[in-house]
């Protein structure tokens, strides 16, 4: 059994060491003898998304989404052939607000996403920025549990249908808002960098069942030893405040 990861935009969309998912959902598949391989994919260059059981898009500054727009706009269709074949997305922050309808930034410029949820984006003013470390109870998968990020993001995400998780501590989808990120049976999109999964090994759990169930029957993956990434959350919650009975 192998698991292929397509990494879109490495070189351009990797706030806050989203990298680190990368190598997270690695580690946690070889220490299973799961064969995981990784390929870049950058603006200019060909990847067949449908080839891959996992599509990873980090988080990246205005000016770093601006320039992927057009070349990412391109692989629309590609994309849409990979979601139809059941290929699973991680989407974080910036990678996350391109799937949905529009971003409309400080300026006011209107940047056409590639509209594949309904929800939309628009960017905030300086007071309402959504900075911080952020604390989540996660309904993922029929699971519910606490996980803990941190955020960098103007702009603020409307009209989810289906979101990831419900907010302790922190903004999430906007400003102070009880809700964070987006959620389908195939798709996460988070704006939880951190990045996201070194200290939330179950939600890089649930990813690898979903990146795999593309070509394979459900599978029960062994638990591994995460005494040292349960421990890292847990001072985090209690840093934020957090009581853990809330699992
Ligand atoms: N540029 C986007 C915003 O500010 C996304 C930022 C990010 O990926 N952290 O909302």
């Amino acid at each position: 059994m192998n698991l292929k990861i397509l990494w879109m935009y490495h070189d351009l969309m990797d706030l806050y060491g989203d990298k680190g998912n990368i190598q997270v959902l690695k580690t946690r598949c070889e220490k299973r003898g799961i064969e995981c391989t990784v390929d870049t994919c950058t603006i200019g260059e060909q990847r067949n998304p449908d080839d891959y059981d996992l599509f990873f898009l980090g988080g990246g500054a205005d000016r770093e989404q601006n320039l992927i727009q057009q070349d990412l706009f391109a692989r629309r269709d590609a994309i849409e052939t990979a979601m139809d074949h059941k290929t699973a997305f991680l989407l974080i922050c910036g990678g996350y607000q391109l799937f949905g309808k529009y971003y409309k930034d400080q300026d006011g410029k209107m940047v056409d996403c590639l509209g594949f949820f309904d929800y939309f984006t628009e960017a905030s003013d300086r007071d309402h920025r959504c900075i911080g470390n952020i604390a989540v109870k996660v309904h993922m998968d029929g699971q519910e549990f606490l996980a803990v990020g941190f955020e960098n993001h103007g702009g603020q995400t409307r009209n989810v249908t289906t979101t990831f998780a419900d907010v302790l501590s922190g903004h999430g989808n906007e400003y102070k808002s009880a809700k964070e990120g987006f959620l389908n049976d195939q798709v996460l999109a988070t704006y939880m960098h951190g990045p996201l999964l070194p200290k939330n090994p179950k939600i890089a759990d649930l990813v690898i069942q979903r990146a795999l169930k593309k070509r394979h029957q459900d599978t029960e993956l062994k638990p591994l030893d995460d005494t040292w990434e349960d421990e890292a959350r847990h001072v985090m919650l209690q840093r934020l405040g957090v009581k853990e009975e809330e699992k």
